[in-house]
């Protein structure tokens, strides 16, 4: 079977998700707007604060030749951009985004993978989405705490995102610490929701329910999952230009463009502000630079490999062995057998190894991400690899990440509101290496604590920080949301 009719199989749901994305699309929320926002009273201003992730964008694809994407042109350069920003570790979705609404790192908010196994019963895989895995409150709960006035909404284009958001799951009966926002819209009940594999609605769908709930809220998260999608299955990414992602990029910039319009439409413009994120990179492979792990863990025996693309989680399927010396030297074994392998860059251990001590060894000693939920060993993969795992043939997808090159993500903050300062945030030896995180830079876990400075809400227990040095401001524009007179 030739690779190209792989990937159109397992891709299959791509056609659709173009040809939804490149029809037209107004906004039917055209209402007339009675101002205050969420529970809000006429005549009373209150703020508003958008993130909106672009998954996998990256910073270079803003106004680059092939995508002028004039409504992020205008946002990045009327706001600040960050040159350096970085995702966590692992760089995939479901991790970026929880640290965005958690502001703390994996290694203790509990989601530092897209798929893991839970250590109990028979191995299997599956995604990291219980509402029961998140270990923290996350920002749609301290709003609710804090702020009980201000009305939230989570409009996800993937069903995973809209689990891990969600109070109890989809079997709702893995209720977590956290409550729903008060909009949460489910991509899965909706008639464009194109299953697994792609398990998204499209960009023309998700922008149209954030664009109905956008009268009713203060305070949204929104994910548009096309671009990425998209450049996952992009062969020609390994020319240097992903045609097919850049073609759904442009559709990505006029959806972006319909949020201002409604927002400027509503009155609202001048007291909002928009955050556009990617959760991370992307990175491209050829056919045969793929990593099968599991082949080389096969020849130590008892142990398992996961893969989520561009990271490789690999687990002791004995789990009486977890800290024993049977299973120290069976780790070690691995790892010493991995780092021969050609694509495999990083072998971390997630528990410390006293059969093969060593803190740089560690995962904790690059990345706050160590977590059991990661497995007792992470691989991550050079740049132009991908991990296929268990079989050669199980990740025939050119596009990945999670691995180091896709740390870099874009992140700025932008939107009507005078107090925005326009700048880019720039580093003076550029480029960067992906696995330093610069103190003057944006980070996924600043999101959260960000956003609950602009609302005038309090600072505890945050990992991240408040990006302050957008602002012209000394202090928080409001308080839970409302605004000076
Ligand atoms: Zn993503």
């Amino acid at each position: 079977m030739s690779r190209l009719w792989v990937v159109l199989k397992a891709y299959r749901w791509l056609l659709p998700v173009m040809m939804l994305g490149l029809s037209a699309c107004g906004s039917d929320n055209d209402d007339d707007f009675g101002g205050g926002n969420g529970g809000g009273q006429v005549g009373e201003s209150k703020l508003t604060v958008l993130v909106v992730v672009i998954d996998s964008l990256m910073p270079e694809e803003i106004g680059a030749a092939l995508t002028p994407t004039p409504a992020l042109v205008g946002l990045r350069d009327s706001g600040t951009f960050y040159n350096e920003s970085r995702s966590v570790f692992s760089a995939e979705t479901i991790p970026n985004h929880v640290a965005m609404m958690t502001g703390v790192y994996p290694g203790s908010n509990g989601i530092p993978t897209n798929t893991y196994w839970n250590r109990m019963g028979a191995l299997e895989d599956r995604d990291l989405s219980l509402p029961t895995e998140v270990e923290v409150d996350n920002l749609f709960t301290r709003i609710k705490n804090e702020c009980p006035n201000l009305r939230t909404a989570a409009i996800m284009s993937k069903d995973y995102l809209y689990e891990v958001f969600s109070g109890c799951g989809f079997s709702g009966e893995d209720c977590g610490r956290n409550v729903e926002p008060d909009i949460h819209f489910d991509p899965t009940g909706d008639l464009t929701f194109l299953p697994s594999p792609a398990g998204l609605t499209p960009d023309l769908t998700t922008m149209g329910q954030a664009l109905t709930a956008l009268p009713d809220v203060d305070f949204m998260f929104v994910n548009l999952g096309q671009v990425d999608r998209t450049g996952h299955a992009d062969e020609t990414g390994n020319l240097g230009v992903p045609l097919l992602r850049n073609t759904v990029l442009l559709e990505t910039d006029i959806r972006i463009s319909m949020l201002i319009d409604e927002l400027q439409a509503q009155g609202r413009w001048e007291d909002t502000v928009l955050f556009i994120v990617s959760d991370h990179g992307m990175d491209w492979s050829l056919p045969l630079d793929f990593i099968n792990a599991q082949a080389t863990l096969d020849g130590i025996g008892g142990l398992a490999a996961i893969q989520s693309g561009g990271t490789d989680s690999i687990f002791l399927t004995d789990q009486s062995e977890r800290g024993t010396t049977a299973g120290h030297q069976r780790l070690k074994a691995a790892r010493d057998a991995l780092l021969g392998v050609t694509g495999v860059a990083d072998v971390w251990y997630v528990e410390p190894n006293p059969e093969d001590p060593g803190s740089e060894k560690q995962l904790s000693s690059v990345f706050d991400s160590a977590h059991e939920n990661i497995g007792d060993l992470v691989l991550s993969a050079e740049d132009g690899y991908r991990f296929s795992d268990p079989g050669p043939q199980d990740n025939p997808i050119p596009g990945n990440h999670g691995h180091e090159v896709t740390l870099h993500n874009t992140f700025l903050i932008g939107g009507g509101a005078s107090f925005i300062k326009a700048q880019t945030i720039a580093e003076a030896d550029e480029p960067v290496s992906h696995l330093e995180r610069r103190p003057g830079q944006s980070e996924n876990v600043d999101v959260a604590p960000t956003v609950a400075w602009l609302l005038g809400m309090s600072q505890n227990g945050f990992d991240g920080r408040v990006l302050s040095e957008a602002f012209s401001l000394s202090a928080s524009p409001s308080q839970c949301g409302f605004l000076p007179e």
